[in-house]
Parts: structure tokens; sequence; C-alpha cells
């Protein structure tokens, strides 16, 4: 590990960036002039891609692979199970004199046939109608990674309906360059001929030794700690979070740049999180569908690197109790192709109609949206975070800034908007420079928060891909340009009708703006009282897919089709009905084989420590009253363990009915009969000699590493 590292330090970091990508500069230098001019108009407009063009490409294409060590190719592919997919071939083929040749043609480039039957596809596919495609998405490039070309790619049925994430992503991006062409034309902005949106994903993660990962089931099967009692320190002291990073922590941190800038991945920033044995890792941003590829190779680097460290790495996005869980914070803007990013304010927001245009869109497009925002950051997972006073609440609103809501307040009442200059921050001695203040403080509270020229969303759980709730955003967004384009195709006045699309849109949707602090029990009043939707859980949030209003917005827009809507809310249930059902039965199985007979061990040896103790002295009062306790403590556990094995037994026998009402049993009966369980466990191993306890602490595992 110190090799790579080392490595890392010494050789040229712009020779290492995207060294194993097939990047435009590569593909500039390989492929014939017009070859490479047609497939960068594919690229840039979406333009049908010519056979003959992708033959070409391949073929490049494997030449280069070859030349990177790779052996193998692979479509590498988004289903719905959040993770990414791969079947790698080789180039091999053979050649008439028993020997063979290296082959990839364009056919093999553009098109894969996986077998599509045992991805989830919510009653889209049967089980015997195995036939699936993968199609090349020439949008992200190419790369290579442990021997093989990986060429990213869309996944659908054989009846054409997408299996994927990636497609009502594509499908997003172009739906909001549409309107928002359409709307910046009418502004005056001829030239724009596209908009693409831009991501940055913060990537929240815990590190753990693989010592104490390997000796607790629940990590392994669920990805996050079923039991474990608090331990006397936790996050109190916020002394980890942008804390010194400890050298074994770094050498990873070194050995992932590395590895991911070598795939083309911009990671950029890397501190200590809050949480104790929590990080973050935040890249560059990038169009909106490359980010999300970048973000899956992100998190699967990750878990592969701290192997090679003996160390795991921890997505899920509540691994521990009692400290601070892990999310995703999505940056998201727009810009267009001429370099504009359409929500920077400039020094006169006031006097920028076209940037508060668009910002009222977004803000009209997360109040008339907000189900679907919240449904696409819901898991089982986040479940744990969201609205549990650490992470946003599950109550959309936006945080704005001061200087921002006090404009539009001012267009809303008439008044012609105005706003203060700039002012410096004095830091009351010469030696330091004056700083340029910010034109808003930062809150770290809100689910939406503007950040300067970008919204941050950040209910988007560090385990999910951000493919979701960027195809959301996209997707409500283009749906409000397109009411803003309509008014303003005819009008004589363009400037006074945007006036009034901003006035009109502040009115109706300043509920959703929220300045203060998002985590206080006040805040869950008030946004009772503007009308706010606070969905608690992921089975609340999926009738969000299921509305007819949602279901118009994806179809309108050619994102998604009513039937592909349906299959996903199926599949949402689906996914949360067995994350819940496998954590029950690791519990039930934990109980069992690991805790009850550890429990039964010591009270066993404390009752013949008690008969020894007896033969000499008589007051033994001590040691009784702890038997007691602990005779207690188990009776409860005992028949809580009956209870959880009852309900999730009682839940799981009802597949045969409508898989929202068996969700909704596993988050009333079977959720809280965990957590009643967990409660017990938790009180005996405050209890027990911890040289009987099976199970590494939490003390261990998160300041142990
Ligand atoms: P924070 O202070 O919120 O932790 P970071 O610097 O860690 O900020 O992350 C901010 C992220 O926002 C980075 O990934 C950055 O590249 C991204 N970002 C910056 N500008 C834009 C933009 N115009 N569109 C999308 N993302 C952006
Ligand atoms: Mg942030």
């Amino acid at each position: 590990m110190m090799q790579a590292t080392e490595a890392a330090g010494t050789a040229a970091l712009s020779q290492i960036f995207g060294s194993n990508v097939f990047n435009d500069a590569i593909m500039r230098q390989t492929l014939p002039k017009q070859t490479y001019q047609a497939l960068r108009r594919t690229i840039e407009t979406g333009s049908i891609l010519d056979p003959q063009v992708a033959e070409v490409v391949a073929s490049a294409m494997k030449d280069w692979a070859l030349s990177k060590g790779a052996t193998h190719f692979t479509h590498w592919f988004q289903p719905m199970t959040g993770i990414t997919a791969e079947k790698h071939d080789s180039f091999i083929s053979p050649s008439s004199d028993g020997r063979i040749i290296m082959e990839f043609s364009g056919k093999e480039l553009i098109k894969g046939e996986p077998d599509a039957s045992s991805f989830p596809s919510g009653g889209l596919r049967a089980t015997f109608e195995a036939r699936g495609y993968t199609a090349w998405d020439c949008t992200s490039p190419a790369f290579v990674k442990d021997h093989s070309l990986y060429i990213p790619t869309a996944f659908c049925a054989y009846t054409g309906e997408a299996l994927d994430k990636k497609t009502p992503l594509l499908r997003s991006m172009d739906a909001l360059s549409r309107q928002a062409v359409r709307v910046l034309k009418l502004l005056g902005q001829d030239q724009v001929k596209r908009v693409t949106t831009t991501v940055g994903p913060e990537q929240e993660y815990f590190l753990i030794d693989k010592k104490y990962y390997d000796q607790r089931i629940d990590l392994i099967m669920t990805g996050r700690t079923l039991f474990g009692a608090k331990p006397p320190k936790g996050q109190d002291l916020e002394d980890h979070y942008f804390g010194q990073i400890k050298d074994r922590i770094a050498a990873f941190m070194s050995d992932l740049d590395h590895e991911l800038w070598k795939m083309g991945v911009s990671a950029k920033t890397k501190h200590n999180e809050v949480a104790p044995a929590q990080h973050e890792l935040a890249p560059i941003f990038n169009t909106t569908n490359i980010a999300t590829d970048h973000n899956q190779l992100t998190m699967e680097t990750m878990k592969k690197i701290a192997l090679r460290h003996g160390l795991v790495c921890l997505l899920h996005e509540k691994p521990f109790a009692g400290v601070n869980g892990s999310g995703k914070h999505n940056n998201w803007s727009m810009s267009t192709d001429d370099g504009q990013n359409l929500l920077e304010p400039g020094k006169t927001p006031h006097e920028n109609q076209q940037f508060l245009l668009f910002l009222s869109a977004v803000i009209q497009a997360v109040d008339e949206y907000a189900d679907l925002l919240r449904i696409s950051a819901a898991s089982a997972g986040n479940d744990h975070r969201l609205g549990a006073n650490e992470a946003p609440p599950a109550i959309i609103s936006i945080f704005l800034g001061e200087q921002l809501t006090s404009i539009l307040e001012q267009i809303e009442a008439g008044q012609i908007a105005c706003c203060e200059a700039q002012s410096l921050l004095k830091l009351g001695t010469s030696s330091l420079p004056d700083l340029a203040k910010d034109s808003t403080d930062r809150n770290r509270t809100s689910p939406f928060a503007f950040t300067g020229n970008k919204f941050e969303f950040r209910m988007v759980g560090s385990s999910q891909s951000i493919a979701q709730c960027n195809f959301t955003l996209n997707t409500i967004v283009a749906e409000i340009l397109s009411r803003y384009a309509e008014q303003l195709e005819g009008a004589k006045n363009v400037a006074d009708v945007v006036n009034s699309l901003i006035k009109t849109a502040v009115k109706d949707h300043k509920r959703v703006i929220f300045n203060g602090n998002g985590y206080s029990d006040d805040w869950i009043i008030e946004a009772e009282k503007r009308g706010l939707p606070n969905i608690r859980t992921t089975v609340e949030a999926v009738a969000a897919i299921k509305s007819e209003k949602n279901k118009l917005l994806m179809e309108t827009h050619h994102v998604l089709s009513r039937k592909e809507m349906d299959s996903r809310a199926e599949i949402q249930y689906e996914i949360y009905i067995k994350t819940i059902n496998i954590e029950a039965l690791t519990m039930i199985e934990m109980s069992r084989r690991q805790l009850l007979p550890a429990i039964i061990s010591y009270r066993s040896q404390l009752a013949a420590d008690i008969k020894v103790i007896q033969d000499i002295e008589q007051d033994t009062s001590v040691e009784k009253k702890l038997f007691a306790s602990i005779s207690e403590a188990l009776k409860n556990f005992s028949q809580h363990l009956s209870e959880l094995d009852q309900a999730s037994e009682q839940a799981s026998a009802m597949h045969s009915q409508e898989t929202d009402k068996q969700a909704e049993a596993y988050r009333d009966q079977v959720v809280s009969a965990m957590n009643t369980l967990r409660a017990d466990a938790d009180e005996l191993e405050m209890m027990i000699d911890r040289k009987y306890w099976p199970l590494p602490s939490y003390s261990a595992m998160l300041f142990n590493v």
C-alpha cells in the first residue's frame, strides 16, 4: 500500500488523471477526423450514431484498451438494485490458423444482451421473459479497470421499457435542455443550443477496521449495526469534524484519489466528518450523467481500496445508532453550452431577470413536486436519518438566505428590488487580509439550500444512486420552464411578463422558503401550518410515484411512462420489504446464536460465583442484585425476541397481498419489534462482563481505527 501511495505522490498528477479513460483527447488522437467529428456531434447534440462510425470507434477503443492491459470488455449498467452490473467478454476470437485474434465490433460496442429476468423490474418482466438490452451511452466515456474495458450503457427490456437508473436520467437531461433553451430564446439568448445540468455529489462514508467487521454478522448482512450500546463518547466533543486525518486513513484516501484520478473521477476535497470514523469526499462537478456514473465508481472504489488497507468502508445511511449517519449532498445547477451558469446571481442579482426567473422556476418546482423529491431520497436505510435530528428533516423546504429572500419579497410587493453591495469581513488585525463576505450565510439544516450559484439537495442517502434525485430535479424544473415558455411566447413585453411570472411564483410558493433552523420542533409545527408535506417514511413516500399528477408530469416530458412509473413504485416497496426482512432475520439469528448463549453463560457463571461466595461470606446482596437485573432483562429479551419472530413471520406471510400493505406491516410491526429487542440487548451489553459479549463494541469500532 505504501508503494501506491508514493506513486501517487511522485508521478505527475496530470499524467495520472484520466490515464485509463478513453477521453476526448484520446479519441481525437486515435480516430479519423470525420469519425471523431461524427461522434462529437452525437455526444453534444444527441444526433443518431452511424453504425459505420461505431465500427471505427470500436476498433480504436479496442486497440487503446489492449495497450492499457485490458483483455475483456463489459457493458456497464445501473439496474434498479442501485448498484452497477457488468458481464465480461474477452476480446479473443479464433483465427483460421488455430490461433486467436483480438476483436471488438461496432455491434458489440453499441448493443449488449444481458439476461434481464433476474434484475428488479417491478412487474415489467416475467421471469421467463429473459431478453434485455444494454445500449452504449457515448456521453459518458469508456474506461479501463481491472483489465476490462468498461462501456457505460443504458439498460432496457425487450419491449423498450427502462430497467435502469440511467435511461430516465438521460431523457430528463434532454427534457430540461429543451425547455431551458426555449425560455432562453424568448429572453433573447438565441445562441444557446443546449443546457446541461451539472452535479457535484459530496459523498460521506465510514471506515472501520476489518477485524471488527468480520465479527459482526449484522454489518456483513445489512451494512449497519443492529445492536450496540452507546459508547461513553460519541460525537459530543465535535473533535472529529475537520480534525487531523490519521496516517492510516490518509494512506487510504491517497490511494483512493489515485485510483479515481486514473478513471477520470476528479476527486477534489477530503476531510473527516462529524461522527467518529466518518469521512467525506467531494469531486469537482460534472454533467449530471457523468457525475452519476462517477459517483457509482467512487462508491465501488472506496470499498475496494479500504480492503487493501485492512479497513471496511460502510456506505449505509445509518451504520451506528447515536452518532450521525451518512448522506450525499447533491449540488445541482444548470449551465448553457456557451458557459453561463443559470443559477449565478452575479453582482447585482436584483437586476438579473434571467437569474431570478430560473430561480423562481426551481422554487416553484420544488414546492409543487416536493413529494417526488422526497421519494427520490427515500430508502429503508435513509428512514433512520431523515427527520432524526441530524440530517435534514423529512419536510422539503428551501434555504435562500437573506439577500435573495429580500429581493423576492420586494418583487412580490411590487417594489423595485435592490440589494446591498458585497461587504468586507474585518478580522481585526492588520496581519490578516480582509475577506469578501458571501452574500448569504450557510444553513446546514436545510434539505434544499442555495449555496452561491447552485442548489444543494441534502436528503439523498449515502448508498443511493444520485440518478433518481437528478432526473426528478431535471424534470420538475423542465415542467415549470415549459409553463413559463408558454406565457412568454407571444408576450408583447417580455420583461413585464418575466416580472409577473417571478411575482406569481413568489406569491404562490414562498411557503417552501425557510431560512431558519430545520432541526427545531417549531419548524415541524410551522411547516404543517404552511401546508408543507411531512412524509416520514419510505412506505408513505412511494405514493408520489403512483399519483396521477406525477405520472402526467413524467409522461409529458418523456422521462418515464405510466407503466415504468408503476414498476418503479413496485420496486421501491419490494426493496423496502426485503431490506427489513433481512434485518429482522439477522437480528433473530444473532439473538439466538450469539447473544442468548452469551447472556445465559454469564448468568450461570454469576450463579456459580454467588454460591462460592456464600460459603465464605453471608452478604451476596451486590451479586444477587446484578443477577436479578440480568434475569429480568433476559426475560424481556427472550419475550421480545419471540415477538419479533412472530411479527416477521406474519409480515412475510403477506406476500400474496398488495406490496404496499406488506411494506406497511414491515414498517409498523417488524421495525418496532426490532427497536424493542435492540433496547433490551443494548441494556444487557452494559450489564455483562465484556469478555462474554460476542460482538465488538461501538467504542472499538468507532475509535480503534
Ligand atoms: P461544502 O462546503 O458544501 O461541503 P464542497 O466544496 O465540499 O462544499 O462541495 C461542493 C460541491 O459542489 C463540489 O462537488 C463542487 O464541485 C460542486 N459545485 C460547484 N459548482 C457547481 C455547479 N455549478 N453545479 C454543480 N455542482 C457544483
Ligand atoms: Mg455541502
